[in-house]
């Protein structure tokens, strides 16, 4: 995998998402990242995963990759190059715990291979984005469903928000939020990401 910088990823993206979980609807990103320790491809082979802290679920995004420095006026087709298709992994016990105490997410989304990712692709433009859904698919079966057109912040409106607030720059990636459909994962459970019909990732989940 090509040297990613920052991973930031976005939380409550999703109106159904947020509701699922019981949590508000936000009225500004809510925005966190994760050690590029956390990064894991998925292509075809095991990938280790906490199996012993309660809880872990599955959230499918779309991620973008950065393509240049965030500056005011630039278009999303100068600061998107490439997309792919990503796995929040979430230790969703250790969430709720770290919720109740008002603490950082960081040991609930940040442990090794919490940041999985399919190879990356050509940004198709954001029209073919919103043409086609991505999915995930455990063990054959569709799990979760999505389409980027229904998130409450939109890819521009989340890159000038991280940009403002943190910086952005080239071999940055972002973590779009998950739609609605999250759910537990199971030791020797396969995982495949698909944009529209086709196969972008596949892994077998290995609960240690
Ligand atoms: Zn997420």
């Amino acid at each position: 995998m090509e040297q990613i910088r920052n991973i930031y990823c976005v939380g409550r993206n999703y109106k159904l998402h947020a509701q699922e979980l019981g949590n508000d609807v936000p009225a500004k990103p809510m925005i966190f990242g994760k050690p590029t320790h956390a990064l894991a491809e998925a292509n075809g082979a095991v990938i280790e995963l906490p199996g012993s802290q309660g809880e872990l679920h599955y959230e499918t995004e779309l991620v973008i990759h950065i393509a240049r420095s965030y500056e005011e006026g630039v278009s999303l087709e100068q600061m998107v190059d490439k997309i792919a298709l990503g796995i929040d992994f979430t230790l969703r016990d250790v969430q709720a715990e770290l919720k109740k105490k008002g603490h950082p997410w960081l040991l609930a989304k940040g442990f090794q291979n919490s940041a999985i990712l399919t190879p990356f692709q050509p940004f198709p433009g954001l029209e073919a984005c919103l043409q086609t859904d991505f999915a995930l698919l455990k063990n054959g079966e569709q799990v979760q469903r999505g389409n980027i057109g229904n998130v409450i912040f939109d890819l521009m409106t989340l890159i000038q928000y991280i940009g403002d607030n943190f910086g952005l720059d080239r071999g940055d990636v972002i973590y779009t939020g998950t739609p609605e459909g999250v759910g537990p994962v199971s030791d020797g459970d396969v995982l495949t990401l698909l944009w529209g019909d086709q196969k972008w990732g596949e892994f077998t989940a290995r609960l240690r």
